[in-house]
C-alpha cells in the first residue's frame, strides 16, 4: 500500500480518507477477495490520498450473485413504487447531509474546484435521486385497441429488465452513479455499479451512506477496480441482463462486444465532438462567455463540451478574441484553493493525451490564441486553450481532445444548409448549441442538427427531467427524464380473449 498523504486544507472529508474504505457488496463494507488495493492519486500534487480495493472478476461474481438473489427473491419489487420512491428520497437526503464531504472528496479525487462541486455536482445528483423518487409510481402501460375480429383486452406493463451492471466515468463521478442508481432503482432493478478507477472516493463514500439507508441487502453493490478487469466482467457476465455504460467510445465498442455473449440489452452515452455556432445577430457579450463555459465548464472534460467552435465571419475576430480573453484570465490551480476556477486534469495520461493533441494541431498549423501549455511543474494542470486556424480535416478538429481546448473556425454559410452540413460534420451526435437573436433561425438549425441535444443561447444546462444521450456514434439510448425508463425496463404486452 503507498503511503498517504492528506492535504491540510480538508476539512470534511479527513474522516474517510484516514479509514480504509470497502466496497458494498450483499448489504457489507468488503475488501477486494484477492485483498489487494490499488493508490488513488491527487491530480493536484501526484500525491497518494487513499488506498482503496482492486475489485476483478471474483469481486463481481460475487456482486452479480447478491443482485440476482435480490432480484429474483423480490425483495425491492415487493417494497412497491412508492416504498422505492421513498427510499431513494432518502439516499438523497443522506447525499444532502453530507454535501460539504463529498464535494471535498470528488474535488480532492477528480481535480475540480470545490466549490463547482459543492453548488453543481452535488446538487444535481441530490435532484437526481428525487426527480427519479418520483417516477417510481409513474411507471405505467397502455391499454390497446386491437383490430383483430373478436373481443380482446390488451395492455402493456412496463418491468424492470432485472440485473443491471452499470460502468461510469471520473469526469462527474458522483453525479454519473446519481444518472445510472436512480432511475434504475426506482424502475425497480437491481445493481452492480462500478466507479472509475481514477476517481473510486465518492461512490465508495456513497456505498456507506446506502449501507445506512433502507436499500436491501443486494439491492445495490459498487465496485472499485479497473475497467480492463472489473469493468470487462460485468459487461461479460451472464447473469447480467443489463450494462449501462458512460465513457469514450473506444470503450463503448468493447462493451457491445462483451455484451454479445448472452446477448444483454445495452445502453451507451459515449464521447462527442460538439458545436458552438454563433450567428452575426448574436448577443456578442452573452455568446462569447456562453462558448468559453461550453468549453472551460469542468475543465473540458464533458462528453458534451462545446469542442468546435464557429464564429460567422463577420463577428469571428471578435469572438476569438473574446473567449480568448476570458481563457486568459481563468485562475488555474489545486480544486481545494478557494481561489481556484479551472483545476488540474483528472491524470496523467489525460494530461499527456490533451497536451498531445495541442502539439498536434500546433504542428497541423493551428494558431495558438490561448494557452497552449501546461501550467506550473507539478499535477497535470494545462491552460485554457484556443486554437483557430483550424480546418476540417486536423485531428483537433475530429477527434474529441476532453479538455480545455476549443478549436475556431469563421464560417461564410448564409445558406442555412450549408451550416448544418458544417455542424454535422463528425461521428458524433451528443450536443450543440446556437447562438442567435433570430429564434425562427435558432429552431430550423435546431431542427437540422443531427444530436441528442441542441440548446439555444445556452450550453451545459441539465436538469432531471432532460433526456440527454447522442445521435451517430456518441451512443444507444437516453440517461434521465422519463426517456431513461426504456433502458431499465421491459415492455410486455398481456392480451385475454374476452
Ligand atoms: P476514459 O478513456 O475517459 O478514461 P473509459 O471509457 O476508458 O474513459 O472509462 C470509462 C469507464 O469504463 C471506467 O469505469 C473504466 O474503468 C471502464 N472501462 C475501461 N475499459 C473497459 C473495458 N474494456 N470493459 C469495461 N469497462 C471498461
Amino acid at each position: 500500500m503507498d503511503t498517504v498523504t492528506l492535504d491540510p486544507r480538508l476539512r470534511h472529508a479527513g474522516g474517510f480518507l484516514s479509514r480504509q474504505a470497502g466496497m458494498l457488496i450483499d448489504g457489507k463494507l468488503v475488501p477486494a477477495a484477492s485483498g489487494k488495493t490499488f493508490a488513488v492519486y491527487d491530480p493536484a500534487t501526484g500525491a497518494t490520498i487513499a488506498n482503496v480495493p482492486e475489485g476483478d472478476a471474483e469481486d463481481v461474481n460475487r456482486a452479480v450473485a447478491a443482485a440476482r438473489q435480490a432480484f429474483d427473491s423480490g425483495v425491492w419489487a415487493k417494497i412497491g413504487p412508492s416504498g422505492r420512491g421513498k427510499i431513494l428520497w432518502q439516499v438523497a437526503d443522506l447525499i444532502e447531509k453530507h454535501l460539504e464531504e463529498l464535494a471535498e472528496l470528488e474535488s480532492i479525487d477528480n481535480g475540480k474546484p470545490y466549490a463547482v462541486a459543492r453548488v453543481a455536482d452535488l446538487p444535481l445528483a441530490v435532484d437526481m435521486f428525487r426527480y427519479m423518487a418520483g417516477w417510481a409510481t409513474k411507471i405505467t402501460g397502455t391499454t390497446l385497441p386491437l383490430s383483430l375480429p373478436g373481443e380482446y383486452l390488451s395492455y402493456t406493463v412496463r418491468e424492470p429488465v432485472g440485473v443491471v451492471g452499470q460502468i461510469i466515468p471520473w469526469n462527474f463521478p458522483l453525479l454519473m452513479a446519481a444518472w445510472k442508481l436512480a432511475p434504475a432503482l426506482a424502475a425497480g432493478c437491481t445493481i452492480v455499479l462500478k466507479a472509475a478507477e481514477q476517481t473510486p472516493l465518492s461512490a465508495l463514500r456513497l456505498a456507506e451512506l446506502i449501507q445506512q439507508s433502507d436499500i436491501p441487502p443486494g439491492v445495490v453493490n459498487i465496485l472499485t477496480g479497473f475497467g480492463e478487469t472489473a469493468g470487462a466482467a460485468i459487461a461479460a457476465h451472464p447473469d447480467v441482463d443489463k450494462v449501462a455504460f458512460t465513457g469514450s467510445t473506444e470503450v463503448g465498442k468493447l462493451i457491445v462486444h462483451a455484451a454479445a455473449g448472452n446477448l444483454k440489452k445495452v445502453s451507451l452515452e459515449l464521447g462527442g465532438k460538439s458545436p458552438a455556432i454563433i450567428l452575426p445577430d448574436a448577443d456578442l457579450d452573452l455568446a462569447i462567455a456562453g462558448a468559453a463555459n461550453a468549453i472551460f465548464f469542468n475543465h473540458g472534460q464533458c462528453c458534451c463540451a462545446g469542442s468546435r467552435l464557429y464564429a460567422h465571419k463577420s463577428v469571428y475576430d471578435k469572438v476569438v478574441s473574446g473567449v480568448a480573453d476570458i481563457a486568459g484570465k481563468i485562475k488555474v490551480g489545486p480544486g481545494l484553493d478557494p481561489v481556484t476556477e479551472m483545476g488540474p486534469l483528472v491524470s496523467d495520461e489525460q494530461f499527456a493525451r490533451v497536451t498531445g493533441y495541442i502539439d498536434d494541431g500546433r504542428r497541423s498549423g493551428a494558431r495558438i490564441a490561448a494557452g497552449g501549455d501546461r501550467v506550473g511543474n507539478l499535477g497535470y494542470f494545462v491552460a485554457p486553450t484556443v486554437l483557430e486556424n483550424t480546418t476540417p480535416d486536423m485531428k483537433v478538429i475530429r477527434e474529441e481532445i476532453f479538455g480545455p481546448v476549443v478549436c475556431a473556425q469563421p464560417f461564410d454559410d448564409d445558406d442555412l444548409e450549408a451550416l448544418a452540413r458544417r455542424a454535422n460534420d463528425t461521428i458524433y451526435g451528443l450536443a450543440a448549441s446556437v447562438w442567435t437573436s433570430n429564434a425562427g433561425m435558432a429552431h430550423k438549425l435546431a431542427n437540422r442538427i443531427r444530436s441528442g441535444t441542441v440548446w439555444i443561447n445556452c450550453h451545459n444546462v441539465f436538469d432531471a427531467s432532460l433526456p440527454f444521450g447522442g445521435y451517430k456514434q456518441s451512443g444507444w439510448g437516453r440517461e434521465m427524464g422519463a426517456e431513461v425508463f426504456h433502458n431499465y425496463t421491459e415492455v410486455k404486452a398481456v392480451t385475454q380473449a374476452l
